[in-house]
C-alpha cells in the first residue's frame, strides 16, 4: 500500500540519474530503501539486501554507524553551517585537512573541498590550468584522460570520462579534454609497436605538443568503467611520462580513496604521487557529501603565492558538519583495521572467484584489488568470443543475484561487454564474502541452464 503510493509519487516527481526516464515511468522504482546495517539494506517492504556494491561505492563502514550520526548530529547542534568563502574557516575542516595531509603519499599536503567527486574532477582541471598560467605558460591547458575513465558528470570531469554515451552528453563541452583510444595496454611502457600505441598517452603528448598539455586524468584502478586493473608498471610509466613533459598527473581516487583497494590510497599500489588527488565518496562513507582536491607543494605553492580572488569555491566547499563526519570516519575505518580487512577479504573473493572460474565456463578474467572487484562472461573466454548483445549475460547475473537478495552491479555499454562488479563495504566479514560468491555460483548455475534451454 505505502510502496504503490511512494512509488507513484516518484515516478511522477522524480527523474533518476543513470537510468531510463521512460522505464521508470512505466516500472517505477526498482527497491525503495528504508533502513541499513553493517553489509545489509532493507527496502520498505521488510526484504533485506546484502549491499554488494557498497551502494555507489562510497559506503565503506557499512552501514547505520551510530557514531557518525551522532557526530553530526553534536556538529550540527554546534553550528550546523559555516562558510570558508572569504577565509572564513571552521575546526572540523582544518583538522580534517590535517588529517588527510597525513595519510596521502608524498607532500600531498593542501586541500580544496568541494561536495563530490565530479567537483574535485572538475576542480583538479581548472587548478592544474590555473598552476600552469600562474607560471607563465597560458597554452597549457589540454588534459588526457583514459578510455573507460569515469571521472563524474559536471563539464569537464563529463568530457573527461571514456564512455562514449558519458563523453557525448547533451553536447558536454570543453574542447580541450582528449580521451586516449587506448585502454590500460603495455603501451605506455615503450611497445612502440604495440597495435594501441597511436592511442597511448605518450604519442597523443608528442602530436599535441608538451606546450599544450597541462595534466593527465587517471583512475588508479578504473571503476565504473568495468574494474580496469592497470599492468604492472603502467602507472610509475604514466608518473614518468608526466616528469619528462612537464605535465601534472591527477589521480582521481573517488572510488579507490579510503582503503577500497586494500591500501589507503590506489595508488599506494605502485608507489607512486600524483600532483593532485582528487577525493570524495569513501572520505565519509557516503553518510554525507564531501569531496575535495589535495595538491603536493608544487602545486599549492604557486596557488598560494596568487595575490588575487581566487574565482572558484562551492557553498559547501569544508562544510564543518561533512568535514566532522569524514573525520570520525576516517577514525573508523583506522580504528576498525578496515584498510587491513579490505586486503584479508579480497583474498576471500580471490579464493572465490577461483572456485566460480573452475565450475562455470563463461566467467573470465577476475580481478581484485582488495575489496574492489570484477570479472567479464564470455561465451568462449578460451577464444575471447562475446556473447551476442540479446543474450543480455550481465544483466542477467546481476537480476538473478537481485532475485537473491544480493545487489550487485554490471557494465555491458560496449559491444560484446558483460562486466560484473563486485564491492562490498569494507567492514565485511569471511562468511559474508562466502555468501556473497554462493548467490553469485547460484546465479551463474541458472543462467548457465537458461542458455543450455
Ligand atoms: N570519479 C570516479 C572515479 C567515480 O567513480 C565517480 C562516481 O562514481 C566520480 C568521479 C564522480 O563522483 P560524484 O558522483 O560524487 O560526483
Amino acid at each position: 500500500e505505502v510502496r504503490a503510493t511512494l512509488s507513484d509519487l516518484d515516478k511522477k516527481h522524480i527523474i533518476h540519474p543513470v537510468a531510463s526516464p521512460k522505464r521508470h515511468v512505466s516500472q517505477g522504482p526498482k527497491i525503495i530503501f528504508s533502513e541499513g546495517k553493517g553489509i545489509h539494506v532493507k527496502d520498505i517492504n521488510e526484504q533485506v539486501f546484502i549491499d554488494g556494491v557498497s551502494m555507489l561505492w562510497n559506503v565503506n563502514v557499512g552501514h547505520g554507524k551510530k557514531e557518525l550520526a551522532q557526530i553530526a548530529h553534536n556538529q550540527m547542534s554546534q553550528m550546523a553551517y559555516s562558510s570558508t568563502f572569504y577565509g572564513y574557516a571552521n575546526e572540523p575542516a582544518i583538522r580534517l585537512a590535517e588529517k588527510i595531509a597525513s595519510l596521502t603519499p608524498g607532500d600531498l599536503d593542501t586541500i580544496f573541498y568541494t561536495s563530490g567527486g565530479s567537483e574535485s574532477n572538475d576542480t583538479a582541471i581548472k587548478l592544474s590550468r590555473f598552476y600552469w598560467q600562474l607560471n607563465g605558460f597560458s597554452n597549457k591547458k589540454k588534459i588526457i584522460s583514459l578510455k573507460r575513465g569515469y571521472h563524474g558528470v559536471t563539464v569537464s570531469a563529463q568530457r573527461a570520462t571514456g564512455i562514449d554515451a558519458f563523453r557525448n552528453f547533451s553536447g558536454s563541452a570543453d574542447p580541450e579534454i582528449f580521451n586516449a583510444k587506448a585502454h590500460l595496454t603495455e603501451c605506455e611502457l615503450g611497445d612502440k609497436s604495440h597495435p594501441e600505441y597511436p592511442g597511448c598517452i605518450r604519442s597523443m603528448i608528442e602530436e599535441m605538443g608538451s606546450d599544450q598539455v597541462a595534466a593527465v586524468i587517471i583512475e588508479p584502478i578504473q571503476g565504473a568503467g568495468g574494474v580496469h586493473v592497470p599492468p604492472e608498471g603502467y602507472l610509475k610509466a604514466v608518473r614518468q611520462l608526466c616528469d619528462e613533459y612537464n605535465i601534472l598527473l591527477i589521480a582521481d581516487e573517488v572510488i579507490c580513496g579510503f582503503g577500497r583497494t586494500g591500501k589507503m590510497f590506489g595508488v599506494d599500489h605502485w608507489e607512486i604521487t600524483p600532483d593532485l588527488m582528487c577525493i570524495a565518496k569513501g572520505i565519509t562513507s557516503g553518510y554525507i557529501p564531501l569531496g575535495g582536491v589535495v595538491m603536493n607543494n608544487r602545486v599549492a605553492g604557486t596557488i598560494k603565492e596568487y595575490n588575487d580572488i581566487l574565482p572558484h569555491g562551492f557553498t559547501y566547499s569544508g562544510h564543518p558538519t561533512a568535514c566532522a563526519v569524514g573525520l570520525k570516519n576516517i577514525e573508523i575505518v583506522e580504528r576498525e583495521g578496515l584498510v587491513e580487512n579490505a586486503h584479508q577479504m579480497g583474498k576471500e573473493l580471490v579464493k572465490g572467484f577461483k572456485y566460480l572460474g573452475d565450475k562455470h565456463e563463461f566467467f573470465t578474467n577476475p580481478r581484485t584489488v582488495g575489496l574492489l572487484a570484477g570479472f567479464d562472461l564470455k561465451k568462449d573466454p578460451s577464444l575471447n568470443v562475446p556473447f551476442d548483445q540479446s543474450t543480455q549475460a550481465a544483466v542477467s547475473i546481476v537480476e538473478e543475484c537481485y532475485q537473491r537478495g544480493l545487489l550487485i552491479r554490471c557494465f555491458d555499454f560496449e559491444p560484446g561487454m558483460n562486466i560484473v562488479a563486485i564491492a562490498p563495504p569494507l567492514i565485511i566479514q569471511k562468511e559474508e564474502v562466502e555468501t556473497i560468491i554462493s548467490i553469485v555460483d547460484d546465479a551463474l548455475s541458472v543462467f548457465s541452464k537458461k542458455l543450455k534451454g
